[in-house]
């Protein structure tokens, strides 16, 4: 069916339907003929021209509307244009004076109209105002550019920082060695007036200035590591060592101030954790002799405690967890969090009871990060604290190989009040599948004893309440069978002379090593097998023989390798004095002759090669026996050692047997001066 032709009354019905759609819209239309006067536009475009109605538009032009006169001839040009070209022109954006006065920004389009034979005869425009949408863009543009200048501001401050940074840090290292070189000076003064006709109490003034210039020393050597690991500039090494070892030398270094508060200091390795890793063991040293001085500085009574677990990552990679566990003071809660920021104290009265930087834990954390993980704490007010930390290790295998059939199902009586203790000592022993016999008194091992309870040997704390271990040990021969019994006395450091006994077949000083223990258990019951390499040469009369007239000169960085050295020195009575690095190594040689430097290879400023060269070259008349302290077994840096001039090397971390050995070598070669 075909629609109706459409009738002249729908047709003006239509057209006012179109002129209403039009005046509706919320855009602003207008149309012109082909010079640009307008032929009419809808009721938004009126309102901003300022008209009553559409109506008023026909007839006018832009220049008779409220734009300013530099507008009006833009449009026309641009109306121009379009109507020129016949192409329409879309998102032009233009302002535009309103007849309120305000400024608006517009985004127009305009399009050519064309009559039936396709002329221009004048042009359609519509437009949007924008303004609002504009000045939010002006706003982004502005903030924007203030943004680009703050982070050029915040880079050019960046690389101010860094730099002061840097020369924050080597004015650090600068000022340490200013200050250093002339307490070398001192300190090596104090050994040449202890050579001399001294009253006791000049002597005990000297002692003091030493002792007060090595702390000196230490607290200068803290500030410029701390500097050292905020630049970025702390090397690692990364060396086999035997954990064991490592922490039964962190321990004694802390074993006499330990021992002079009666704190029981223990150490227990997971069973079966490999004991030969790979790291840095300066640098782990560190970090449990300064967790190990915090809980004996702030306890008063209990013990010590550091374990260590560990955990399979891949392959030979394993994560070790260590911790030091105190019963002391204990930390606040609200002190946790910036406990491991630098120069930070729980709070100020630390300082004046305890003493200190507050920089110890904030090195720790450091050089935890650095070894692989981290460091944390827990802490209860009055109970004491846990310092724990984490580090990423290659580890071999434990080469540990126990002779099982000589120990196996062997009794052993174990006495100690300290219950920590015999829970290590038990469990090590049922490692080796030992049978162990705790009990926490000498008055219940004797009931025991009495009770005819077979044992094969006994182990007795010498320290303990009521009845010591030696007391013990004296009241067995009453009893049948016990007064064979092979006994073995743990003692600390200094206990040794208060007592002796030849009741006792051995004695072991405290912390005990898992290994010294195994070796006496197995010259006890005739096993052959020696299990790990032994890293401590029995320290005999005949060692020190000699040994003593030496004057040393030790040249190591790092503090707490000094420490070590130093106590395996004082162990064959040797006088030693200490430098930091090359430098001071030269210094030190201009005030004492010494017959031996103990030369770190690696050391800050100065490294041993260039101040052997530089000593070699110097003087014809003096000359010491240098022993280079290499932390690198490569043949070719031994070889560099000995081209330089020096005339041996051994192997850091430095053993004991070793170290004898070599000191014997200088006697036989050159012989002390
Ligand atoms: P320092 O001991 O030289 O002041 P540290 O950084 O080693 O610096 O320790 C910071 C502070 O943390 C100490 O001053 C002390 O207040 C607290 N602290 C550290 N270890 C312990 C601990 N084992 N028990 C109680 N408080 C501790």
């Amino acid at each position: 069916m075909m629609s109706p032709a459409p009738q002249a009354g729908h047709i003006i019905n239509a057209m006012s339907h179109l002129e209403q759609v039009v005046s509706k819209l919320p855009h602003f239309i207008f149309w012109k003929d082909r010079n640009s006067v307008y032929w009419g536009c809808n009721k938004n475009f009126a309102d901003v021209a300022g008209l009553s109605s559409p109506a008023q538009i026909i007839g006018k032009t832009d220049f008779d509307l409220p734009w300013t006169r530099e507008e009006a001839e833009f449009y026309r040009e641009h109306d121009r244009r379009v109507m020129d070209s016949g192409k329409p022109e879309y998102e032009i954006i233009e302002s535009q004076k309103q007849a309120d006065g305000r400024e608006a920004w517009l985004i127009t389009n305009k399009i050519p109209l064309l009559d039936d034979d396709g002329n221009i005869i004048g042009i359609l425009g519509t437009f949007e105002d924008i303004t609002q949408h504009k000045d939010q863009a002006d706003e982004l543009q502005r903030f924007r550019m203030k943004l680009t200048k703050v982070i050029k501001e915040l880079e050019v401050s960046n690389k101010q920082l860094v730099q002061a940074s840097q020369t924050k840090s080597q004015f650090l290292a600068n000022m340490s060695h200013e200050i250093r070189t002339p307490m070398n000076g001192v300190i090596g003064m104090t050994s040449i007036l202890f050579d001399t006709p001294l009253t006791d109490e000049q002597r005990s003034f000297v002692e003091i200035i030493r002792t007060s210039g090595e702390s000196l020393l230490t607290i200068i050597n803290d500030i410029l590591d701390f500097s050292k690991i905020e630049a970025g500039k702390l090397e690692l090494e990364e060396h086999p060592f035997d954990l064991d070892t490592c922490i039964s030398e962190a321990m004694n270094l802390v074993a006499p101030a330990a021992s002079a508060k009666n704190l029981e200091l223990l150490y227990e390795i997971e069973q079966g954790l490999p004991l030969c890793i790979q790291s840095d063991i300066t640098r782990l040293r560190q970090i449990l002799v300064n967790l190990l001085s915090n809980a004996v500085k702030f306890t008063e009574t209990g013990e010590i405690l550091i374990t260590v677990s560990g955990e399979k990552l891949e392959n030979n990679l394993y994560c070790y967890q260590f911790a030091v566990k105190d019963t002391g003071i204990g930390i606040p809660t609200d002190r946790l969090d910036s406990l491991f920021d630098a120069f930070s104290q729980v709070d100020a009265s630390t300082t004046r009871k305890y003493g200190g930087t507050g920089l110890g834990l904030a090195i720790c954390n450091q050089l935890a990060r650095l070894l692989g993980g981290g460091l944390y704490v827990e802490s209860e007010l009055g109970k004491g604290s846990t310092f724990s930390f984490t580090i990423v290790v290659h580890a071999s295998e434990s080469s540990l190989s126990i002779d099982r059939e000589a120990l196996s199902g062997k009794r052993i009586l174990i006495v100690d009040d300290n219950k920590t203790n015999l829970k290590i000592l038990s469990s090590t022993l049922q490692s080796w599948e030992m049978e162990p016999i705790p009990v926490s008194s000498g008055q219940e091992a004797l009931e025991l004893i009495e009770g005819g309870e077979p044992f094969d040997a006994a182990l007795f704390d010498y320290k303990m309440p009521e009845m010591d271990g030696l007391t013990l040990a004296e009241s067995l021969p009453q009893y049948k069978d016990a007064g064979t019994l092979p006994l073995i006395m743990l003692s600390s450091i200094g206990d040794r002379q208060a007592g002796s006994s030849d009741l006792i077949s051995h004695w072991l000083i405290k912390p005990v090593k898992s290994i010294d223990l195994y070796r006496t258990l197995a010259s006890l019951f005739g096993t052959r097998h020696t299990p790990f390499p032994s890293h401590h040469a029995n320290v005999t009369e005949e060692n020190k023989k000699d040994l003593s007239a030496l004057r040393i000169l030790l040249a190591e960085d790092n503090v707490i390798n000094q420490k070590v050295a130093l106590k395996m020195l004082e162990r064959l009575e040797c006088r030693v004095d200490v430098a930091a690095n090359g430098m001071e190594v030269l210094n030190a040689i201009q005030h004492v002759k010494y017959d031996v430097i103990l030369m770190d290879v690696i050391m800050p400023e100065m490294d041993g090669i260039e101040a052997t060269r530089k000593l070699r070259s110097k003087s014809k008349r003096y000359q010491p026996y240098i022993i280079a302290l290499t932390a690198s077994a490569m043949e070719s840096d031994r070889k560099e050692c000995l081209d330089a001039g020096m005339d041996a090397y051994i192997s850091k971390p430095v053993r004991m047997d070793e170290l004898v050995k070599v000191l014997h070598h200088c006697i036989e070669n050159k012989g002390p001066k």
